[in-house]
């Protein structure tokens, strides 16, 4: 495809969504990815669809969404494993119960039904959490998903709308250009860089860096527990950069495994396992899940977090080269946040107002430094 109206730079969740919201739209697309579409961030990632609410324009960008999601979900294929399990966000204490009472008022006014559970309601709704809890804080509209297969999916739909997706890796962009490995100037109408935590090598001073995280998986089992479960305290290790942490994260997955989570630090693009905040991390699982401490794990991989200082993504034009924007810094939020993500870029290039308020993630907003967040 000679000088396509969009180049879409990543072929992650995010990219793969944002490809085929322009290719709906009738815009002849470019896709480049030089790794395996759906096998950055996007791979490692857990696939929980949650409404998350660090500030209001986070909240209602992840409203957002999620209507999406659950207006997708039926068209799903069954290797999406799309599953509406909802998620149930534990309370410890009863400060944290408090706090549930708090979220449950603040996701309200978004539109987003939930249910406060005491302690016996949680017992009785997942009866392998350890006694003890406080309770909980159930929201019914979230979900679990296959990320990397759905972004075979939504590929292949934009391919069917015309879309062309190629395996090359880009090393510099100019406006309305990209220079291949190999040498290559492709020229488009926009560029989108959908780069993830490589986003920031492509694009000189965009805050974004990488942010590591482990998962494990276990061995299948009959299923036993039945929502995604979180705990409350997860809200301040997701939304501190700071430094090493692990915070409780179970998912139920449609084979009867479990994926245990998560950790985050800032090591780089470090390969390889951490074992101290592993260990830390299933420690934490287990005090909470007591039934896993017997389970085996069959696999465990690190991922990154493509992360940005004030924690809200930067979806939007990038002023310092024109005919470019930007699509990452979503955290661990990028799979939720995709398609809203797509809708404001699509809404953006065809200068169409936006479907939530986009003034929060545009990529140049005053943002802390590293070191401040
Ligand atoms: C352990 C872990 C758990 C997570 N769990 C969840 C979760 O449960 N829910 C949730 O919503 N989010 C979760 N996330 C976050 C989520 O995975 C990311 O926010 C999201 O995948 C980002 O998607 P992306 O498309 O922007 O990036 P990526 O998936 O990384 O895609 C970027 C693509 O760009 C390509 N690329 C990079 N550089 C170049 C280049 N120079 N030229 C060409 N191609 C290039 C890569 O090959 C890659 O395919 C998790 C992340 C991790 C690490």
């Amino acid at each position: 495809m000679t000088h396509p109206d969009v180049l879409v730079i990543g072929a992650g969740m995010v990219g793969a969504w944002t490809a085929l919201g322009l290719a709906e739209r009738g815009l002849r697309v470019l896709v480049v990815d030089g790794g395996v579409p759906g096998g950055g961030s996007t791979g490692a990632a857990m696939g929980h669809l949650v409404v998350m609410d660090d500030s209001p324009a986070q909240l209602a960008l992840c409203a957002h969404a999620m209507m999406r999601w659950r207006t997708a979900a039926p068209e799903l294929p069954p290797s999406a494993e799309y599953d509406p399990a909802g998620t149930l966000w534990l309370a410890c204490s009863d400060d944290e119960l408090a706090e549930a009472h708090r979220k449950q008022e603040v996701y309200a006014v978004a539109g987003v039904s939930t249910e406060v559970l005491d302690a016996v309601a949680l017992g009785q709704a997942e009866p392998l959490v350890a006694p003890g809890l406080a309770g909980g804080l159930r929201v019914p509209g979230d979900a679990i998903c296959y990320p990397p297969a759905i972004v075979r999916t939504l590929l292949e739909r934009a391919i069917a709308l015309g879309a062309i997706v190629i395996n090359q890796a880009v090393r510099a962009i100019r406006p309305g250009g990209a220079q291949l490995t190999d040498g290559t100037w492709l020229e488009a109408g926009v560029v989108v860089v959908a780069a993830g935590p490589q986003s920031g090598m492509l694009v000189p001073d965009l805050p974004v860096i990488p942010r590591r995280g482990h998962l494990v998986i276990t061995e299948r089992a009959p299923r036993r527990i039945h929502h995604q479960l979180v705990e409350l305290g997860y809200l301040h290790s997701a939304h501190t950069l700071g430094g090493a942490s692990v915070a409780f994260n179970v998912q139920p997955r449609v084979t009867g495994q479990l994926l245990v989570g998560s950790s985050r630090e800032l090591v780089g693009f470090a390969p390889g396992l951490n074992r101290e905040l592993l260990a830390m991390m299933l420690a934490r699982a287990s005090a909470i899940v007591p039934a896993l401490a017997g389970m085996r794990v069959i696999r465990s991989w690190t991922g990154f977090r493509p992360a940005t200082p004030d924690a809200l993504p930067l979806i939007g034009a990038w002023p310092a080269l024109e005919r470019t924007w930007i699509a990452t810094g979503h955290e661990g939020l990028g799979i939720t946040l995709a398609p809203a993500t797509a809708d404001l870029i699509v809404a953006g290039i065809l200068g169409e107002p936006p479907p939530v308020p986009s003034a929060a993630f545009a990529p140049d907003r005053p943002m802390p430094t590293l070191a401040a967040a």
